[in-house]
């Protein structure tokens, strides 16, 4: 690694990571009823306001606990490969890994364990086969959010990290050090760690072995999101970005935060966006994602936007 250009500028971690999927009541009974996320947001694509934007995470929607989806019926289905985040790991207190293990097999999902650096992974598939996993860490504030069954001592704490599936692990290694500050642990089971300095999202491993592209399309990640700690930083990082010779858009404003993105050459889609504002910008904390929230900018079509959005509702599954 060159040192000259080793990054100044680093990310704490995840802030959020942004998937494909078919059904907004498919999904949210998985990641709200099975892992126990809260519908923090309930809002549209601004890029396509005919679809909804889902965004889950602990009981305030911290960055680095922010799992998001796009639902659509008519999307073809996407395989999962290289260019993508191949696995979105969800981390848990060390003692609640028995909770899970027992929980997701109660609730008829096929969970797979296996093992790297020394850690323990839950692994399952969602229904729009996603694939994610839950590992046991010290590390990570507690959730304050309980549901469905899940005290909050159980809870998931946020992202552990994420496994990318690069199809040039190298130069994705390098860019991970170099531009976004990380530092690389190590290598095992086909896999290089790196890790940044903040507490949750913050343990990325890359397979070592070039893979060969995946498809978009439901149940497959779009994009994951990197933490920059406020807009004064975040025109930092589009330069760093920019200099680094990466094409940065310009700053985008996604209401509870702004957005840059760029394509890494291993194929996979990077944002960077700031911690501010967060969630309770436009709703109290105490009622986030009960209402369907739009910018100002879309509020004059309410009417044929919720025409286009099907109803579901947040709910306990049954016989938990
Ligand atoms: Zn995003």
């Amino acid at each position: 690694m060159s040192t000259n250009t080793t990054s100044t500028t680093k990310t704490a971690g995840i802030h959020h990571i942004t998937a494909f999927v078919r059904n907004p009541q498919q999904t949210t009974d998985f990641y709200a009823g099975v892992l126990g996320l809260r519908l923090v947001k309930k809002t549209i694509n601004f890029d396509a306001p005919e679809v909804y934007h889902l965004y889950f995470g602990d009981d305030a929607g911290s960055p680095g606990t922010i799992i998001t989806f796009f639902p659509w019926a008519e999307s073809r289905k996407g395989r999962v490969g290289g260019g993508q985040v191949g696995i979105t790991s969800y981390v848990v207190p060390v003692d609640a890994y028995s909770f899970w293990r027992e929980r997701l097999v109660r609730l008829g999902v096929e969970v797979q364990e296996t093992e790297r650096f020394g850690e323990q992974y839950l692994q399952f598939t969602d229904p729009d086969g996603l694939r994610g996993e839950i590992v046991a860490r010290e590390e990570g504030a507690l959730s304050k959010w309980s549901f469905g069954g899940i005290e909050a001592e159980n809870a998931i704490k946020g992202f552990g990290g994420a496994v990318l599936f690069s199809t040039e692990p190298a130069l994705t290694g390098k860019l991970l050090q170099e531009v976004m500050g990380l530092e690389k642990v190590g290598e095992d089971a086909g896999y290089a760690r790196f890790k940044s300095f903040g507490e949750i999202g913050n343990i990325i491993d890359v397979n070592v072995e070039a893979m060969a592209p995946g498809s978009g399309g439901s149940g497959t990640v779009h994009h994951i999101a990197w933490r920059a700690k406020d807009d004064a930083e975040h025109e930092v990082w589009r330069n760093h970005v920019a200099n680094s010779g990466y094409q940065p858009t310009p700053i985008v404003d996604r209401q509870y935060f702004n957005a840059i993105y760029f394509r890494e050459e291993g194929g996979i889609l990077f944002e960077i966006a700031t911690d501010p504002p967060g969630f309770a910008k436009d709703e109290e904390a105490a009622h986030l994602g009960e209402k369907l929230m739009l910018p100002e900018w879309y509020e004059k079509h309410r009417t044929e936007i919720e025409k286009m959005l099907l109803p579901f509702t947040v709910r306990e599954l049954e016989g938990i």
